[in-house]
């Protein structure tokens, strides 16, 4: 017996830890800082982990039929019915319930290239089909394009339309204006799943502003990000409300932890934490912009692309450096690195870092 022939499945490229970093290099964790996974520099929520140490005991119930507390909650804060949000293990899981919902085998879903790896691999475990659309505009200067037309001439009637915004790695976003473009220029048919995952990082409203009037777009939403618990793996999907019943019928039953659930209530109400996250991460932008010695793209999430030329060797010549950041080259760009917005002190070295690197 053998699994199915999964040969055309991309594998997922999880970002290594310190721990593993190091070990691999011989040397101390301490002497490293990881920029590489668009993690929160500040650590979790302090709300959310005091939640985490008061019911560590209580791990032998079940989690809450629905996850009732922080699936109100959440809904509350973006004032929906408690059945459009459908909570997961991260938003990866979100994405997942998604395609479970709505493709049948063969069914098209259209994704970005560059783009998360996640939305294609998700539609292949559910036997759909995968297409893309080229945000590359052009190679040289590297520019890219955040319009519906671009995405509306790549579709050819997919089920699931993906946008991400702000958009990973590019940092880029798409407006609402284009947003609601590619939900009415789509069939009826096809969902537009808007991955706001950095969504906190931004000033640009939310597309859960579509949900109202349309029945046709999800917002994914993560705990990972701005909430510092992507430990704990906790994301949802706001869904339109008409496909409010289906939660149950596509849903792992207790999708979330019941620490994860506890955790994600705290952190939701940690004002504090997110505006010192989301502070720290508008500083960074700014400061790797102005100070990194070569071409930085303006950026709405907690992290910049930058083109360094050859980011292998780049990306290899900071990990000597004890800083790790993302290699493009995955994502189709192996001219660029990603490198999250860290602490002051972490930001501070990775730019001291990087820019002895470019001129040696
Ligand atoms: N969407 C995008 C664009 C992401 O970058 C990520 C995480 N890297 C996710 C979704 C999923 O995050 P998680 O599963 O941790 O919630």
């Amino acid at each position: 017996m053998q699994p199915r022939d999964l040969s055309s499945h991309v594998e997922y490229e999880a970002g290594r830890g310190i721990e593993e970093v190091a070990r691999e290099l011989g040397r101390d964790p301490e002497e490293f800082v990881k920029l590489a996974s668009n993690e929160n520099p500040h650590g979790p929520s302090p709300a959310a982990v005091e939640a985490i140490r008061e019911f560590a005991d209580e791990v032998h119930y079940y989690p809450k039929a629905l996850h009732a507390d922080l699936v109100a909650a959440i809904a509350d804060r973006w004032h929906v019915a408690d059945e459009q949000v459908w909570l997961a293990n991260g938003g990866d899981g979100a994405l997942d319930y998604l395609a479970r919902a709505t493709l049948e085998p063969g069914d098209g879903v259209l994704v970005p290239t560059p783009g998360f790896a996640y939305y294609g691999m998700s539609a292949r475990f559910h036997h759909g089909e995968v297409a893309e659309y080229d945000l590359l505009a052009s190679e040289e200067p590297l520019e890219f394009s955040f319009d519906a037309e671009t995405v509306l001439d790549a579709y050819d009637g997919e089920r699931i339309v993906y946008l991400t915004s702000p958009h990973n790695p590019t940092g880029h976003r798409f407006t609402l204006s284009d947003v609601e473009t590619v939900a009415e220029e789509t069939d009826e048919e096809t969902l537009v799943v808007v991955d706001e995952a950095y969504g906190e990082f931004t000033e640009a409203p939310s597309a859960r502003q579509l949900l109202d009037e349309r029945d046709d777009v999800a917002v994914l939403r993560t705990f990972s990000k701005v909430y510092g618990l992507a430990g704990l793996r906790l994301g949802y999907a706001l869904v339109p409300e008409e496909w409010a019943n289906a939660y149950a019928r596509v849903n792992t039953p207790f999708a979330a932890s019941a620490i994860a659930c506890k955790a994600g209530l705290a952190a939701i109400d940690d004002e504090e934490h997110v505006e010192k996250t989301v502070g720290t991460a508008d500083w960074a932008r700014e400061y790797m912009r102005e100070e990194i010695d070569a071409p930085v793209h303006p950026s709405h999430g907690n992290f910049v692309l930058v083109e360094v030329g050859d980011a292998e060797t780049v990306a290899e010549a900071l990990k000597e450096r004890g800083v790790i950041v993302r290699d493009c080259g995955s994502f189709g760009l192996p001219q660029c690195i990603r490198i999250t917005c860290g602490t002051e002190q972490e930001t501070y070295r990775a730019v001291e870092e990087l820019n002895e690197v470019l001129a040696e």
